[in-house]
């Protein structure tokens, strides 16, 4: 049977991202203060009512919710189930087989993976050493989708306001601004849709609102666009459930998310602070996470598993700057919540890398 599936799927693996039953998981930058009471009120109420029928087609209630949030009319919004889909919907919509995605390196593990599973090629552009996106570099390849991350997931550190514009002003192709972390962010890149009708801008209800298991994701587009995206998204992707949560979270408790989003900005400085004290350096975080470039770091990863405390490690990355090159391109990305859990995190750091360093030691 091998020889009917589809060869350009090969060598593509499914995501294996489960950590699911530890004590304190700090590796998926969720919300660690929980979710919108708001949204959970409205989740139990409408279990009661709204399972028999289908829900809206496009999510039009909450398309009206968050053009009023973003401040652009509902044809500017498309929703989806999580911002990977919106990714995915949008790179389905708008290259066809072959075509180029040019992407900003390290990113988002998913991109080069919805490239490929339809059917384009993902092209890796390493960032330059002071974390901004390279600009010439990406736009020698040319592409047909090129995809910024600001700010950045696994480096929380955001791209210029210069850099972008200037590839927004200069590919002649579409370019994506995947905003996840917009809301801990000093800066906000929604109003590009209007400079070029060539721009999406991918957020989700996932990190700062909390609603990670709704899967709720949108994007802010050119209504041209938009209609385009649709297409590939199709009716009815949304569950009625989910689109009453988001409408909630953003209707009755933005400011539970805005109190939250202050109190993960507090803690990542705090954590800054703590690791610098061990002779850490981080690069400037503007998400609700801490990158640490540091050696060892998935045996420093297994350690902390092995004690209940979940951190996401990664290993060479591209050597962008002298951190990365320091550790030969080892990382830790430790998502930030309430004080007892970034304690129980740190105790089991400290833990970790002093049972690794007696170990090297013997
Ligand atoms: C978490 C994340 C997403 C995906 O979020 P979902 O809405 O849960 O699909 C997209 N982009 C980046 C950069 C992320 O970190």
């Amino acid at each position: 049977m091998n020889e009917l599936f589809r060869a350009d799927y090969r060598d593509i693996r499914v995501y294996g991202g489960d950590s699911k039953g530890f004590a304190v998981d700090l590796s998926d930058n969720t919300n660690q203060w929980g979710a919108p009471p708001a949204a959970e009120r409205a989740l139990r109420a409408a279990a009661e009512s709204m399972l028999r029928g289908y829900p809206q087609p496009y999510g039009e209630s909450l398309k009206d919710v968050l053009a009023a949030h973003v401040g652009v009319s509902p044809e500017w919004i498309v929703t989806g189930t999580g911002s990977d889909d919106i990714l995915d919907c949008g790179f389905r919509a708008l290259a066809t087989h072959g075509a180029r995605v040019a992407y900003q390196s390290p990113t988002f593990v998913m991109v080069p993976t919805f490239a490929k599973t339809n059917g384009l090629e993902p092209i890796a552009i390493p960032l330059a050493s002071n974390y901004d996106v390279d600009v010439d570099a990406m736009l020698a390849v040319d592409a047909h989708i090129t995809y910024l991350c600001t700010p950045n997931n696994p480096t929380a550190t955001p791209l210029s306001r210069a850099a972008i514009e200037a590839v927004v002003d200069r590919a002649k192709g579409f370019v994506v601004i995947d905003e996840a972390y917009v809301d801990f962010a000093d800066d906000d890149f929604s109003n590009l849709v209007k400079r070029s009708p060539r721009v999406l801008v991918a957020r989700t209800f996932s990190k700062a609102f909390g609603l990670a298991g709704a899967r709720v994701g949108y994007g802010i587009a050119s209504p041209e666009l938009i209609t385009e995206i649709e297409k590939a998204r199709g009716p009815y992707k949304l569950t009625a459930l989910s689109e009453r949560a988001a409408c909630a979270a953003i209707g009755e408790d933005l400011e539970w998310v805005r109190d939250k989003a202050k109190l993960a900005i507090a803690a990542r400085e705090w954590l800054r602070a703590e690791l610098k004290g061990r002779g850490i350096d981080t690069p400037p975080s503007q998400a609700n996470f801490v990158f640490a470039p540091i050696a060892n770091a998935h045996a420093i990863a297994s350690h902390m598993a092995n004690a209940g405390v979940a951190v996401r490690a990664f290993a060479k990355l591209p050597l962008i700057d002298p951190l990365l090159a320091a550790t030969n391109g080892d990382a830790l990305r430790i998502t930030v919540g309430p004080e007892p859990m970034m304690h129980a995190m740190l105790d089991a750091f400290d833990a970790a890398v002093a049972s690794l360093a007696t170990s090297e030691a013997r």
